[in-house]
């Protein structure tokens, strides 16, 4: 079994002050693979000193020394590129599509930033003043255990961009791919303490964190429940919050639409990360003179789909990442049933032949209604809920009445009458017609999905901000 006794400050790897171990399981075998010694909130002040120690110097250095940085750092990570996706579909069970996608992100991320610091303006004249772009501070990441070490990289890229140093607390699920990601960023020989990374509990490093009055701004990605806790926290020292939460994002399939064309998609973004994912269009809007044959369409999809251990690249839904999440999204299939939407494909328990392993069957609730617990709370599973709706402004209305207001996918034959129905939609992002690869541009929740962007420039923008000087001539 892996042992990981190291936390990574000030440009080394040091043993936490924290003791306690926490053990995790292979979700696809549930064998137990790797303990972590998680650091404690002594751990993160020190964490916080040294990244409080290098600001100054990092925040002055120059543009091109930091595009060096990146662009070592974007080096490091590209060429680890095999290794990182061993590690995230050993470590949570990551499908091979997306564990490549994760790790060539990370790299990518550094590039980008890279690309965005050369060009960012910031200087300008604006109303009489010189109006300077200024870093914060310290900032604290707290990340999710999906997708993980892409979020760590394309937090720090930013910070980093911005003149900011930073301390990370990723999530304590994904210790190992921590590891290997913060190894290999420390091999690009950055100055120390320009990032810091403990891996430790939420209530307890993170709590830390958001405390801490030396940390002038947190970006987190997690549940919109720790996400509140994190913006009440917060708000005492009057940290700059960005906050990437949850969602449960509509997909509208429009009456002119082509089914056999929009399913596969539609599928595809319903169990993207085998479901964990918080963009994941887990609620199937279709027009009510369609719905036989969008059942139809959407059952034979979620039969077609490959459940198993992610090592077989043919696989496209591994397991659940916890025993934790396997049985709330358990409970979540048995919850449809009692409140009376159809099941139409897959149920409760484990799919045949798969007797170990935290795996779920991809589910297909027919006639949904969207006030049914399925259509209002986020599953972060493989369970689909087809809701019908009368014309384009039902649709709409649907697909807004809920909380969140991350994501939606709209798929239609008429451009301009599926582009009107996306620029209704309350969300964050909409594709149209299809799934993109967008990593520059505006990431973000509306509503309770979140606060503020992330990614490309006006991600670059939430790291910054603007100091007017005026009588300067
Ligand atoms: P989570 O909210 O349980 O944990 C996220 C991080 O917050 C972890 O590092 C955790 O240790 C930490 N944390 C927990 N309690 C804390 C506290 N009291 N104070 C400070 N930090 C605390 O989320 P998760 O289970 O790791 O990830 C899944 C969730 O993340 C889903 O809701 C998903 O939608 C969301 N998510 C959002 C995005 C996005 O970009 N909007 C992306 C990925 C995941």
């Amino acid at each position: 079994m892996k042992s990981i006794a190291t936390i990574y400050i000030d440009g080394q790897f040091v043993t936490p002050h924290g003791r306690e171990p926490l053990v995790l399981l292979d979700p696809a075998t549930e064998r137990e693979t790797t303990t972590v010694i998680l650091a404690d909130a002594v751990d993160a002040q020190r964490a916080i000193a040294a990244a409080k120690a290098a600001y100054p110097a990092v925040s002055r250095t120059t543009r091109e020394r930091r595009m060096a940085w990146l662009q070592r750092l974007h080096d490091a990570a590209a060429a680890a590129e095999r290794d990182l996706v061993d590690v995230i579909v050993a470590e949570y069970g990551g499908t091979m599509a997306m564990a490549t996608g994760t790790a060539r992100r990370a790299a990518a991320s550094f590039g980008i930033a890279r690309r965005l610091l050369a060009e960012y303006p910031f200087e300008r004249e604006v109303g009489g003043a010189r109006v300077t772009m200024v870093p914060h501070g310290v900032v604290g990441m707290i990340t999710p255990w999906n997708a993980s070490i892409g979020f760590i990289a394309s937090k720090l890229a930013m910070a980093i961009a911005a003149g900011s140093t930073s301390v990370i607390k990723p999530s304590e699920l994904s210790a190992a791919q921590t590891e290997l990601i913060t190894r290999v960023m420390h091999g690009a020989g950055l100055p120390p303490g320009l990032f810091n990374i403990v891996t430790g509990r939420g209530d307890v490093v993170g709590a830390e964190i958001t405390r801490h009055p030396d940390i002038a701004k947190i970006s987190f990605t997690g549940s919109t429940a720790v996400g509140k806790a994190i913006a009440r926290g917060a708000v005492d020292t009057m940290k700059r919050v960005t906050l990437e939460l949850g969602g449960k994002s509509p997909t509208v399939l429009l009456d002119d639409a082509d089914f056999a064309k929009a399913m596969p998609l539609a599928a595809q973004a319903a169990v993207m990360n085998s479901g964990q994912a918080c963009i994941a269009g887990s609620r199937l809007l279709v027009p009510r003179h369609r719905v036989g044959e969008a059942h139809e369409l959407a059952v034979r999809a979620f039969r077609d789909l490959v459940v198993g251990p992610t090592r077989d690249p043919r696989v496209n839904v591994g397991p659940m990442v916890t025993r934790t999440q396997y049985e709330r999204v358990q409970a979540y299939i048995r919850k449809g049933i009692e409140e009376g939407a159809t099941l139409l494909t897959g149920g409760p328990g484990r799919p045949d032949g798969l007797e170990r392993g935290y795996f779920v069957r991809p589910t297909v609730f027919g006639d949904v209604r969207n006030d049914m617990t399925i259509a209002r709370e986020e599953i972060f599973g493989p369970v689909l809920s087809i809701i019908p709706y009368r014309d384009d402004d039902d649709a709409i209305g649907i697909a807004n009445d809920t909380p969140y207001g991350l994501h939606a996918y709209v798929f239609g034959a008429d451009l301009a009458r599926a582009n009107r129905v996306a620029a209704e939609i309350q969300a964050g992002r909409v594709f149209v017609n299809g799934l993109y690869d967008a990593p520059e541009a505006p990431f973000g929740g509306f509503k309770q999905s979140g606060l503020g962007r992330e990614f490309g420039v006006f991600g670059l923008d939430t790291y910054l901000e603007p100091k007017a000087i005026m009588g300067h001539d």
